[in-house]
């Protein structure tokens, strides 16, 4: 392998020590950043995720709540949790996590939650905050990204960058983010996705590859030039009955085969997965500076 490995956890961690200070000056006003999630049912991987960002919380003496409820809970009762959440002072950010069962309508909870204590950045306010390019809550894997490239020093200013996927939770945001005018931005950006007829002949424009596709393995080898940067979104379990858990996690790009092509590339697990929990402990600290203000 030629590529430099992009090493998520180590970056994360940089990540949340640099959160230290901000946090110790809360506290010597009183306050104790709060995140809240709201777990509903019991899908195994949300169950992972909501444990993962509590221990989070933990690590930097973070206040934290988990409500648990079961996945026969009513629109009603859910949007009273998070109405009950936005007026609680000891809570600075909610996490609604999904998946949701299908009785409830996703939107009206994210529309729900206070946009100050949006620490997804899934909020509509915050969207459009973020397509203007103003300060508001940046939802958490694609700022993720976007810090991995910065602590990497990957300038993306001027680069041909290829996203493929378009959900609204990484592949739209992750470009917006991309093609802004500012700082660690300004690439030139497409999006890719199921409808793109030839995939490769996107991929391999690509100077930096972002691949959220949930599709094991998709991008290859030969659908990437040499010297690009890979960011691989995705997490795939896959089947492997070499191992004690009977299968293993991989990403949406073949890593073995773009590894001998790409000059950096991020590895699963260990890239975009940890990043994503520290910016979501930095906006739950971003929100409870701003409850302040
Ligand atoms: P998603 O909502 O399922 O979106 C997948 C996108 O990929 C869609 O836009 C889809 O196109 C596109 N796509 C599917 N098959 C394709 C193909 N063969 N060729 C080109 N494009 C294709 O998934 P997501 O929520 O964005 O997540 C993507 C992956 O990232 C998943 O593995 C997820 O687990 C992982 N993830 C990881 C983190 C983390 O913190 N590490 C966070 C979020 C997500 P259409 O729009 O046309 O359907």
């Amino acid at each position: 392998m030629s590529a430099q490995l992009i090493d998520g956890k180590a970056i994360a961690k940089q990540v949340r020590a640099d959160l230290k200070g901000r946090i110790g000056r809360l506290k010597e006003a009183g306050i104790t950043p709060g995140l809240a999630a709201v777990l509903v049912g019991d899908d195994p991987a949300s169950h992972t995720y909501v444990n993962s960002k509590a221990r989070a919380c933990e690590k930097l003496q973070l206040h934290s709540e988990v409500i648990r409820r079961p996945d026969t809970i009513s629109q009603h009762e859910l949007l009273q949790i998070v109405t009950d959440l936005n007026a609680n002072p000891a809570i600075h950010g909610i996490l609604v996590q999904s998946p949701l069962p299908k009785q409830i309508d996703e939107l009206a909870v994210t529309l729900a939650i206070d946009p100050a204590k949006d620490v997804d950045g899934f909020h509509p306010h915050n969207v459009g905050l973020m397509l203007l390019g103003r300060p508001g809550l940046l939802p958490c894997t694609p700022h993720g990204i976007i810090k991995l490239l910065e602590h990497s020093d990957i300038d993306p200013a001027g680069k041909e960058v290829v996203v493929v996927g378009r959900s609204n939770i990484v592949g739209k945001p992750v470009a917006a983010l991309l093609m802004q005018k500012s700082r660690w931005a300004n690439a030139t950006v497409t999006v890719a996705h199921s409808r793109t007829p030839d995939l490769g002949l996107v991929t391999r424009r690509a100077d930096i590859l972002i691949a959220a596709i949930g599709r094991p393995e998709t991008v290859t080898g030969d659908m990437v030039k040499d010297g690009v940067v890979i960011i691989d979104v995705g997490v795939n379990r896959v089947e492997d009955p070499s191992t004690e858990k009977g299968y293993r996690l991989v990403g949406d790009v073949d890593f073995a085969a773009c590894a001998e092509k790409a000059s950096a590339i991020t590895p699963v697990p260990g890239g975009v997965g940890p990043m994503t929990i520290a910016m979501l402990m930095s906006n739950t600290v971003t929100a409870a500076e701003n409850s302040v203000k």
